[in-house]
């Protein structure tokens, strides 16, 4: 491809890129695809000839955009929003276009040193203490076994990266019964074995009960197994429960345990000062980490990790062959010793552009708008006699079901299930669901770029009508 070539069809893209935003809410939220469906219209093998640009773009219009589902439609309110938004996806067409893969300082000085400042505006910008040091992780599951990791070699002397797990050690991870799956799979990964994880119960708003927490310590200590780290979490994923990440800091330091605090999705509302009640204690953490690729309008993958001790990082992942040495030595960062991989992408570029070209107050505003919008339909469904609201909602995801007045209990999980798959496949909506107590929940979360109070109006009264309502049944 000539430059010239390039040109036409890279501004035919930015066309296609633009017309989608104008006519997104056209698309069916949920693909419809059935599965198998896509792969049955892809060739079995690839052309032996080059293929014209146009014929590429109609098989993408007509046989991968049906297998899409739309996370950037504002009713897309399942699980979390990966959302994006203009300055992202500019910073990242940018990105591409430089390939600069920047493992090293030298690699690419500027992507080190613009990590390097925006970590400390974001850290500025969701009121972190000063004393904690940033870097981009790809996800929030990458952070927290980095995290993980710190904490084994903390609490065997990096024993374990010399010699390994000896047999008779016996580790103990701690997090709450809400807490999400990344953390059993690195501690799986992280080689402490699942008989290491520790699920603390919850109090009655899904929150760790810390007095459960010292217990566990306490009998693990009497047994002679090692608490090896603490995960708590600033907003869970069921129902962004929130931990007392002050109470848990406090056993935290008694005990001399690893403390790390995942706050994948919810972190993003610490840019308001008015939702900052939810990270006090925070300063006692080893570790802390946000996903600006959730709710902060930076294109997935791009997740915020916070050390206090970049040299127990660095010394955790540190491996130095002769063909990765550079002059500059320890003058600099080298962030492909900040984490498992050694090749890494230009995140910070995206992310450069997203807060100045909204600014903090833009941000701010699109978070408090979305938090404001969640608040108006929590009223409407408190008002709601055929509706039962599960959680309470510290942020904007709102955990529901359906209770109409004759339905007994017993009923209500599949009658929830029903009414969600009907959501689903409509195309209208995507929510998708978690159990609280052993109760169905359907989860609509608020936190699309281009949500508007007439979409959260117009899911509202698709729920109620999909319910049957007034007086009907789901079916
Ligand atoms: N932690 C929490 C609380 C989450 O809700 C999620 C995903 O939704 C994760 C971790 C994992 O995030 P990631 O996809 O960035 O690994």
């Amino acid at each position: 491809m000539n430059t010239d070539s390039f040109r036409k069809q890279a501004h035919e893209v930015v066309d296609w890129i633009a017309d989608y935003f104008e006519h997104i809410e056209e698309y069916p939220v949920k693909s419809p695809a059935k599965p198998g469906e896509i792969m049955e219209h892809l060739p079995d093998t690839p052309p032996e000839k080059a293929e014209p640009f146009d014929q590429i773009m109609k098989d993408f219009n007509e046989k991968i955009i049906p297998g899409i589902t739309h996370w950037q439609h504002p009713r897309f309110m399942a699980y979390f929003p990966a959302n994006n938004s203009g300055p992202s996806i500019l910073g990242e067409m940018l990105m591409s276009a430089l390939g600069a893969q920047c493992m090293s300082w030298q690699t690419s000085p500027a992507a080190t040193e613009l990590e390097e400042r925006v970590m400390e505006w974001l850290r500025g910008m969701i009121g972190l203490p000063e004393s904690f040091t940033g870097v981009i992780q790809d996800t929030a599951s990458t952070a927290t076994l980095c995290s993980l990791l710190m904490a084994r070699e903390q609490v065997s002397n990096f024993r374990i990266n010399e010699q390994g797990f000896s047999q008779n050690a016996e580790y103990a991870i701690y997090c709450s019964e809400e807490a999400h799956s990344s953390i059993e799979k690195a501690i799986k990964i992280a080689g402490f074995g699942r008989k290491a994880l520790r699920k603390i119960p919850v109090d009655e708003n899904f929150a760790l009960i810390p007095s459960k927490l010292r217990e566990a310590i306490i009998t693990d200590l009497k047994n002679g197994v090692v608490p090896a780290c603490v995960v708590a979490a600033l907003g869970t994923t069921g129902s962004t429960a929130v931990d007392p990440l002050d109470e848990i800091g406090d056993i935290c330091e008694e005990y001399d345990i690893w403390y790390h605090i995942d706050a994948a999705f919810s972190g993003t509302a610490l840019l308001l000062p008015e939702k900052r009640w939810m990270s006090k204690g925070v300063e006692k953490a080893d570790t802390f980490v946000f996903n600006p690729h959730k709710w902060m309008f930076t294109n997935f993958d791009c997740s915020a990790f916070y050390v206090k001790d970049p040299e127990a990082l660095v010394r955790t992942f540190e491996i130095l062959p002769e063909y990765l040495k550079t002059k500059e030595g320890s003058q600099v960062n080298n962030y492909r010793d900040w984490g498992i991989q050694l090749g890494r992408r230009f995140r910070a570029l995206k992310l450069w552009f997203v807060i100045r070209q909204f600014g903090v107050e833009g941000l701010q505003q699109k978070i408090r708008k979305h938090i404001k919008m969640t608040e108006q339909l929590v009223k409407k469904i408190d008002q709601s006699i055929d509706f039962d609201r599960l959680a309470p909602v510290p942020v904007n995801t709102i955990c529901f079901r359906y209770h109409p007045q004759d339905v007994k209990e017993e009923e209500l999980n599949s009658l929830n299930k029903q009414l969600l798959h009907q959501l689903q496949d409509s195309g209208f909506v995507y929510l998708t669901h978690t159990k609280l107590n052993g109760q169905f929940a359907i989860r609509i979360v608020i936190g699309q770029t281009n949500v508007e109070e007439r979409h959260v109006q117009e899911v509202w009264d698709f729920i109620q009508e999909k319910a049957g309502m007034p007086g009907g049944k789901v079916g």
